[in-house]
């Protein structure tokens, strides 16, 4: 046995020596017991903060009944939480999936069995956006476009054309007699919190109308309630063709759903797309339970004043601290920083305040607070920020002497 001092996991991620026991809504305890204010929130995954009472008892009260059965058979939470879903949503049928690249890669069969139907197999293409992030799988790397995610793993999977963002002229161009859909993020997490304005949408909307399109978003990270609407692209009051979401709805249980018209998922009939763990009891009495919450009288109210309060807040420190600093990004609580400084050294920065976040491209820093996050907590998260970037300037201070 010469292998013994080989690390069994992985290489793949970069971990912060950080051991975390417990948590308790916006608050994380390592195993030294020390307090984290947790503004990361499983990158925007823990909706509803840690051990939530009411996700807790849904989840360990069906644990003691039933976990899984496979999609052999009916699953009434399934069909629960798919006529909420559709309820409260344009959409009318909904597939559960495990995770966010799940859901973009049955977005992406839906739309393109959606013109093989319609007599058209030949338009099977999807243009997408420069700096957007779509999960790790061969097709949805291929859909990011993102050279690092690329590189080493074999030929791109044909069939994604990427355009810059915000390029009307090279988005109208790429669209041809192949191109079956548009997908992009409402707001694009991983590249940088960069949003795709109300106009921008709405004028996707109207592009895919005239060319046959359909309008694919991905609001994995921008869904379920993160930016101050159950969907970000209810800002822009469009509808969409086909959705996919993750993330938030399990709110720290592995699910995400792909949501799309009846029209849109015309092609998905018996047998041409499965899975086994997909909305399991589990994860539908999770998912069900968050919706509870989220869809509450009042709940997102309360993450628009949250995000209000937090953004003027973010604002004020940006006006005091130009350089490390540059600009306030985002929607509703998808929100950070793009940094003059570097982006590792700012997430380190408020680490060393107790305070987790989560870096982005564009050198932004993601701060993704629980959504159910109270005025107080924020307050605390904003003075944390502010003595993160008094660290920063005195550094900076300390490298020019
Ligand atoms: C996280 C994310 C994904 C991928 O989700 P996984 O659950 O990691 O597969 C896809 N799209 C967006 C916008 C995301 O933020």
């Amino acid at each position: 046995m010469t292998h013994s001092t080989v690390q069994p996991l992985y290489d793949t991620f970069n971990r912060a020596a950080l051991r975390f026991e417990r948590g308790e809504g916006v608050w994380l305890f390592t195993d030294k017991g020390e307090r984290y204010l947790d503004f990361a929130a499983g990158v925007a995954v823990n909706s509803l903060g840690h051990s939530h009472p009411h996700l807790v008892n849904a989840l360990t009260s069906q644990a003691e009944k039933l976990w899984h059965v496979s999609n052999l058979y009916e699953i009434p939470g399934q069909e629960k939480l798919g006529k909420r879903l559709v309820d409260a949503t344009f959409a009318d049928k909904v597939f559960f999936t495990n995770s966010g690249a799940e859901a973009i890669e049955c977005a992406i069969k839906t739309a393109r069995r959606y013109h093989y139907v319609n007599g058209h197999p030949e338009r099977y293409r999807i243009v997408t956006f420069e700096g957007a992030f779509h999960g790790r799988t061969l097709a949805t790397i291929a859909a990011g476009g993102q050279a690092k995610y690329l590189e080493g793993f074999g030929p791109k999977v044909e069939g994604f054309d990427q355009v810059p963002f915000g390029d009307e002229k090279a988005l109208k161009a790429a669209i041809t007699p192949e191109t079956a859909a548009i997908l992009i993020e409402p707001v694009q997490g991983e590249g940088g919190l960069r949003v795709a304005s109300e106009d921008s949408l709405r004028s996707l909307r109207k592009l895919c109308d005239e060319n046959g399109l359909l309008l694919i978003l991905d609001e994995v990270q921008s869904g379920v309630g993160r930016t101050g609407k159950l969907f970000a692209h209810e800002w822009a009051g469009i509808t969409p063709d086909i959705v996919a979401i993750a993330k938030g709805i399990g709110g720290g249980f592995p699910m995400g759903a792909c949501l799309a018209t009846a029209e849109a998922a015309k092609g998905m009939t018996s047998g041409v797309h499965g899975t086994t763990f997909g909305g399991n009891p589990l994860a539908m009495a999770v998912g069900n339970a968050v919706l509870d919450l989220i869809l509450a009288d009042g709940f997102l109210e309360h993450v628009r004043d949250i995000s209000l309060l937090f953004k003027q807040g973010l604002a004020s420190i940006a006006d005091r601290y130009p350089d490390v600093v540059a600009e306030v990004r985002g929607r509703g609580l998808l929100t950070g920083i793009k940094c003059v400084v570097p982006n590792t050294e700012f997430v380190q920065a408020l680490h060393d305040e107790h305070l987790l976040s989560v870096a982005a491209g564009d050198n932004a820093v993601r701060l993704l607070p629980p959504l159910i996050i109270t005025e107080d907590e924020a307050r605390q998260g904003l003075a944390r920020i502010e003595a993160a970037c008094e660290r920063l300037v005195a550094a900076n201070k300390q490298k020019l002497a």
